[in-house]
């Protein structure tokens, strides 16, 4: 989908040397990028919803496999695995852990760089293009840049319809406004987030019947926002 923001990258690796390398090749090539040091930090950055994750097998907290499953329960993202040890190669392809590739450590951050475009290429064929809601009363088309309410084209401005997307593609999860700021934007900008609530405010004027109700976006006292229209079956 194009609603401009970079594909976002969170890498899960206590080793900086390793982290801090792999960061460079991928902002070298337009990612935004997100490291996590420990399996706590990394299930707070996954809440801002990555469109690929790079798992390190062994973090200081957590073992990387439990962290997979965890975000398995609510997420299909692609994970490419990170191993060090010989013999986990094998442990992930026999427990079937849900990650999507492997690469065993030393690797080539090239290489690394070339799998995270194929995952994103193929996870982008399946991606969503059109989001629907409540029976058909709200919907979203991703490439067109359209929101159609009640069958009648709405007029967003682009950062309008971005906090629409982000919110609905993160149904159900609460979104703090910094991490609004850094989906929509891409990186953070100091006191943005303060101007999301007057983008939201606009926003609800155009597709809410009634922001005192609201149908499809709900303030989390705070914390933030979350998308709550019901998505319809295909
Ligand atoms: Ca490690």
């Amino acid at each position: 989908m194009d609603t401009g923001r970079k594909d976002f990258v969170l890498i899960i690796e206590d080793e900086k040397k390793i982290s801090d390398i792999v960061r460079a090749y991928l902002e070298k090539d337009g990612f935004s990028v997100r490291i996590a040091e420990n399996g706590s930090e990394a299930l707070t950055f996954f809440r801002e919803g990555p469109d690929i994750i790079i798992l390190d097998l062994m973090l200081p907290d957590m073992a990387g496999e439990e962290l997979c499953k965890i975000i398995r329960e609510t997420s299909n993202v692609p994970i490419i695995m990170l191993t060090a040890k010989s013999g986990e190669e094998d442990r992930i392809k026999g427990l079937g852990i849900g990650a999507d590739d492997y690469m065993v450590k030393p690797f080539s951050p090239r290489e690394l760089v070339a799998r995270v475009k194929a995952h994103l290429r193929r996870a982008g064929k399946t991606r969503k293009k059109i989001l629907s809601y409540n029976r058909g009363s709200l919907r979203m088309d991703l490439e067109r840049h359209e929101v159609v309410r009640e069958g009648s084209s709405l007029q967003l401005t682009l950062t309008e319809f971005k906090i629409l997307t982000a919110l609905a593609e993160n149904h159900g999860r609460i979104l703090s406004r910094n991490q609004i700021v850094n989906i929509v934007q891409g990186y953070d900008f100091e006191g943005y987030d303060r101007t999301i609530d007057a983008h939201v405010k606009n926003l609800r004027h155009k597709i809410e019947k009634d922001s005192k109700s609201p149908e499809f976006i709900q303030t989390v006292y705070g914390v933030g926002y979350k998308f709550i229209g019901t998505p319809d079956e295909e």
